[in-house]
């Protein structure tokens, strides 16, 4: 059972975990309240007998102070303190690996399980901005990804399991936490300013613990974020992209890649249940929900520069037919190669042309900046080489203990 699982029925029969059953107390686990959105957490108070702002409380007390002690929760009751620390804990994945770059770039490795898979990985990249610096965030949802498109390194590792809502948000409690682990509590501040769920595996696919988790990003008794700078990013999941409408609101990425059906069938494979015409359709429905919404004005078009597969001018002009009726700002991205990648980066002067084609046409179109090129890669490859590692030294450590056994029965 998942750490997900045992939160859930804890909120819904929170008498197990009451300190007056011992018994079973020993054998269930605590309820990692780091996951749970507002209204979770407020129910989970009222199913405890505690009047609901606690949890108002106690999300601040995480979220914006980043205290996992609840004994460093002044405000709130001792007794109340003594019952959340029985039955309760604060807890982030555990980090495996990090790595900071010259540039600013952090990146996260996180170990989510057992498994010699169950690792994640989180990326920030800061950049200077008009309105400041900005610290964004790439969270991902699922450990792999089953979608498996042909450019993609997390898609090669095939499809594991969902992030839990504490996993997803554990990874920008831990982001922000980076910043402040020297300073005072009542000192500290949130530094991450934007978020894009575009990491590991397709967040439309885990698509209740991805909204909750969004809700708590927003929400102002946690990370208070605008919803302009929340940016879900999917491969096309067409009917969850409709849910989403009347869900929540925060900007919307379509990771697109190709500009007609026969190549995006082959790119990002999902195309062949939800070809573009029913995308382009989706994303036209969420603009036009709310169109004077600033977070809705606009979709943003992921596209990767694969050399000669979708760079070509034909490329660029089937691009602008495609997204004419679409109100659109294109980033395009140079392919970050990875081991046996069967595609290779666009030259910089096909990626430049391609900008200049569309931009001519009246599209904002931008070129993604390459960063912590010192600590690795495209998205996916920097838990590839952490398992790699972990794989040969288990390998190395069962070699040893065979060579033992063959000396101690050689006596
Ligand atoms: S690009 Fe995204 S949706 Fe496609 S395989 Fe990779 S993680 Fe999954």
């Amino acid at each position: 059972m998942s750490t997900e699982a045992v939160a859930v029925s804890a909120v819904s029969e929170p008498q197990q975990h009451t300190p007056s059953a011992p018994a079973q107390a020993k054998t269930v686990e605590k309820v990692n309240l780091l996951g749970m959105s507002r209204p979770q957490m407020e129910k989970f108070f009222e199913d405890m007998g505690e009047k609901k702002f606690r949890a108002g409380q106690v999300m601040k007390w995480i979220h914006q102070f980043f205290v996992t002690d609840f004994a460093e929760m002044t405000n709130i009751s001792g007794k109340l303190r003594e019952k959340l620390e029985k039955i309760c804990e604060i807890k982030a994945p555990e980090v495996v690996h990090k790595n900071y770059s010259k540039d600013g770039t952090r990146k996260w490795v996180f170990r989510v399980g057992d498994g010699e898979g169950s690792l994640v990985e989180t990326v920030l990249i800061p950049a200077e901005h008009r309105s400041g610096l900005r610290r964004t965030l790439c969270i991902s949802s699922q450990v792999g990804c089953a979608l498996d498109c042909s450019f993609c390194s997390t898609g090669k590792q095939g499809f594991q399991r969902d992030l839990s809502q504490a996993e997803i948000i554990g990874q920008l409690w831990m982001a922000n936490y980076s910043y402040m682990e020297e300073v005072p509590v009542l000192e500290r501040e949130r530094s991450v300013t934007n978020v894009v769920m575009m990491g590991m595996g397709e967040p439309l696919l885990n698509y209740d613990a991805v909204l909750n988790s969004m809700r708590t990003m927003l929400d102002d008794f946690a990370y208070g974020m605008s919803k302009r700078r929340v940016t879900l990013s999917t491969s096309g999941v067409v009917p969850k992209i409709d849910q989403m409408v009347k869900d929540i609101d925060v900007a919307l990425a379509i990771s697109l890649h190709a500009p007609n059906d026969e190549l995006r069938n082959e790119l990002v494979p999902i195309n062949k249940k939800y070809p573009l015409e029913q995308l382009i359709a989706a994303c036209q429905r969420y603009i036009a929900k709310d169109g004077n919404e600033s977070s809705r004005k606009h979709v943003t078009i992921e596209y990767v520069m694969l050399d000669g597969v979708n760079d070509q001018p034909e490329h660029a002009q089937q691009m602008i037919k495609l997204l004419k009726n679409l109100p659109s700002k294109i980033n395009l991205i140079p392919f970050n190669p990875f081991p046996h990648a069967p595609y290779g980066r666009s030259s910089r002067n096909r990626i430049i042309s391609f900008q200049k084609t569309l931009s001519d046409a009246g599209f904002v179109c931008t070129i993604r900046q390459t960063r912590g090129d010192d600590i690795d890669a495209a998205c996916g490859q920097l838990v590839g080489q952490v398992a790699d590692r972990t794989r040969r030294a288990e390998q190395w450590k069962k070699k040893v203990a065979a060579q033992n056994e063959i000396l101690r029965s050689q006596g």
